[in-house]
């Protein structure tokens, strides 16, 4: 037998169970091998039988005296059994299991594992786990730490036990170890074989506990090692567009001394990384992180600066055809004085593009979609930005090495992450943080409002518009509920959002102009909704959740979000920050339908809390990782034992990595085969 065997193959599993456990994600031998238990009952204390208490859930072993079925008086069918131990014997009752006269039989050692009652002055055990003892035999399911798994229909832990016990012997050759010696040895690891019994059958909680953190090293140092081979890799190439900066510092200078406003420290670090990247030959792979508003766009511009100035075009990507058109206005704005061109290739321009390609050889800025701006080939490409689509950047390097192009790569994202988590996804990534806002900033003000305030939310809302003056009027964001976790706009949400803004227009905000966008609304429609909203001609924009608010409306100063509950808290953040781009103070009204006391005190986290990284730490405790925004993505959250917050492991992980890449080169043959799935992984991150 082998770990691809499948598991149709093994003793008393065939079809039916095959496709039960499929369930599980189960199919290969190996599959139910690493099928760890979510937990453990802990039944080694075997109790002498004189000693145990009514109420009390105990293991007793003794020899079974007699057994029989029987029936109740309302014709029930009953079990009984009489075990005896050297200290006294007890009876075992259970309901419903004829058979149990077959496997248990008289005179037969067995452990019984229940829970204690009493009829008047008598004892039993109701309906106990049962296991006959032999001779020179392990037992399983009683008088151990038993390991319970995640089950399914027609599944049980003790299926699961009686399969796994004997195949561990059967498929032990199999299991041999893989990671280097020194690194066992410097971590002081369990090997490998060990750790696989004892996280199925642990001999002591110590063993298991050392169990958990062996194949939890072996999650995280394959991912890791994934990483850094894919990093190795990438610091090889040669950009052959090496950039000066030295000739050009004074220009530069100018070029920020003539914004409208100061950097701010945190941005004139990322802007030192940045250029010291790209003085190097070989390919920035750096990540900006930032929170909304924090001002990653002049970092990025001052990177295309200088990439112009040494006669290189930029690629400056956006996940949307909105944000597209904004930073394209924008960044048009900002480089006009300096005679810079800057285009834009989206759905809707690409034909003027095209025309215009004849005299594509000069520098310039190139702002765009995703999809389209690899279908063209565009020279001298010395610097790409990616705006809010990190996860995409392997696939879109990946790519761009295809073409034949390897230049700088610059992500860009407002999605925090903790730190922790940081160190798994994005351990090929240099990172820069922008932990500082621009100064003179207002924090939005966050309130989780009781649903009996609703309607003088309303109210307010109505207020805060109408007290202002026509032309510079406050204005809101009404998000509508997340109906599917979707990252693509759903029928049903849209219709759920005609229908909140059918109410709000003709039953709320009668005196007021309010206006509807959504994903399935044409591009150039949702444009023209969103320049209205922005030329004040509309009071509140009702959107769904998933269209890309991400512009820029300074007079928008309210966001009500509906059924918060179903967003993560840097979302929710992320939402917030769509308002507070101005002087004026700004609010966020937040609604839940919940009830439970976790969720309102996660929601209410965001009414103190403005720190985004901060608030994805909380998400990341109170949700999990499986709902981290992002995670998902990377499938990291299909983690089978490690865990975000092993900090120590993680680091570890990551050292191990480092230190075996330039150690042991080739890899040994066992550790390139375990590798092999999570290079898969990494290089698909959808
Ligand atoms: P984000 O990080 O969310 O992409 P932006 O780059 O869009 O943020 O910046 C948000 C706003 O803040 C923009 O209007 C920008 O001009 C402004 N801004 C950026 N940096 C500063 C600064 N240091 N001081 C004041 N305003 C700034
Ligand atoms: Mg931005």
């Amino acid at each position: 037998m082998k770990l691809s065997t499948p598991v149709s193959a093994i003793p008393f599993v065939g079809d039916v169970y095959a496709k039960r456990l499929l369930k599980l994600n189960i199919t290969t031998v190996g599959d139910l091998i690493h099928h760890y238990p979510s937990r453990y009952d802990d039944l080694s204390d075997i109790r002498p039988i004189f000693s145990v208490q009514p109420g009390e859930t105990v293991t007793i072993s003794g020899k079974i005296v007699s057994i029989k079925n029987d029936m109740t008086k309302f014709r029930k069918q009953i079990q009984r059994a009489v075990i005896e131990d050297e200290t006294g014997s007890i009876e075992a009752v259970w309901f419903n299991q004829p058979y149990l006269a077959q496997s248990l039989k008289k005179d037969e050692m067995a452990n019984f594992s229940g829970r204690v009652s009493q009829f008047g002055f008598k004892r039993s055990l109701q309906s106990p786990e049962y296991e006959v003892v032999k001779p020179n035999v392990r037992t399983i399911h009683t008088g151990r730490i038993v390991p319970v798994y995640p089950e399914t229909y027609g599944v049980s832990s003790k299926w699961l036990r009686s399969r796994i016990a004997p195949l561990l012997h059967e498929i032990k050759y199999n299991l041999s170890e893989f990671i280097p010696d020194e690194i066992i040895k410097r971590y002081e690891l369990i090997d490998f074989l060990t750790a696989i019994f004892h996280i199925h059958f642990p001999d002591s909680k110590e063993m298991q506990m050392q169990a958990r953190e062996r194949l939890a090293f072996n999650e995280l140092f394959l991912i890791q090692l994934s990483s850094q081979l894919r990093k190795k890799t990438w610091q090889k190439e040669v950009t052959g567009t090496q950039l000066r900066i030295k000739n050009y510092e004074l220009r530069i200078k100018e070029f920020i001394n003539k914004l409208p406003f100061k950097l701010t420290l945190a941005q004139q670090r990322a802007i030192d990384d940045i250029v010291t990247d790209l003085e190097n030959d070989h390919p920035m792979n750096r990540l900006l992180q930032g929170d909304v508003g924090s001002g990653k766009t002049i970092v990025a511009a001052v990177a295309s600066y200088v990439t112009y100035l040494n006669g290189y075009t930029t690629v400056f990507m956006a996940p949307t055809e909105i944000l597209a058109q904004q930073h394209h206005s924008s960044l048009s704005r900002l480089f006009a004085p300096y005679d810079i061109p800057v285009e834009i290739v989206t759905s809707t321009t690409k034909k003027k593009f095209e025309e215009k390609k004849s005299n594509s050889a000069s520098p310039r800025i190139i702002v765009g979609t995703h999809a389209l701006l690899f279908q063209d080939h565009i020279d001298k490409i010395a610097l790409v930005i990616i705006d809010e689509q990190h996860r995409f950047g392997v696939a879109q390097r990946t790519k761009l090495r295809e073409m034949g192009i390897y230049p700088h790569l610059l992500s860009m994202t407002a999605t925090p992450i903790p730190r922790s988590v940081a160190l798994i996804v994005h351990s090929e990534l240099e990172l820069s943080y922008i932990d500082e806002m621009p100064l003179g900033r207002k924090r939005v003000k966050t309130w989780l409002v009781p649903n009996e305030k609703r309607e003088k939310a309303y109210q307010w809302i109505k207020s805060e518009i109408q007290r202002t003056t026509a032309e510079r009027r406050n204005q809101a964001f009404i998000i509508c509920p997340l109906i599917e976790e979707s990252e693509h706009e759903t029928m049903k949400s849209v219709k759920s959002a005609k229908v909140e803004y059918e109410k709000l227009q003709h039953q709320v905000f009668t005196d007021l102009s309010v206006t509807l966008i959504h994903g399935k609304m044409k591009a150039a429609e949702k444009q023209k909704v969103l320049d209205d909203f922005a030329a004040g001609e509309s009071d509140i924009l009702v959107a769904t959740p998933v269209v890309e608010v991400g512009i820029d409306i300074p007079n928008a100063t309210i966001i009500m979000i509906e059924a918060a509950e179903r967003f993560g808290l840097s979302q929710l953040h992320q939402l917030r920050g769509r308002v507070g781009r101005s002087q004026k103070q700004s609010y966020c009204l937040l609604f839940t339908e919940s009830e439970s006391e976790t969720s309102i005190k996660r929601l209410k986290s965001l009414e103190t809390v403005y720190n985004g990284a901060q608030l994805s730490e909380i998400d990341l405790m109170m949700r999990g990782p499986g709902q981290l925004y992002g995670t998902r993505q990377h499938g990291f959250s299909t983690f089978k034992i490690a865990r975000f917050n092993d900090h120590i492991l993680i680091n570890r992980a990551k050292e191990a990595a480092i230190w075996i890449l330039e150690n042991k080169s080739p890899l040994p043959p066992r550790l390139q085969n375990e590798l092999q799935p999570y290079i898969i992984q990494s290089v698909n991150p959808d």
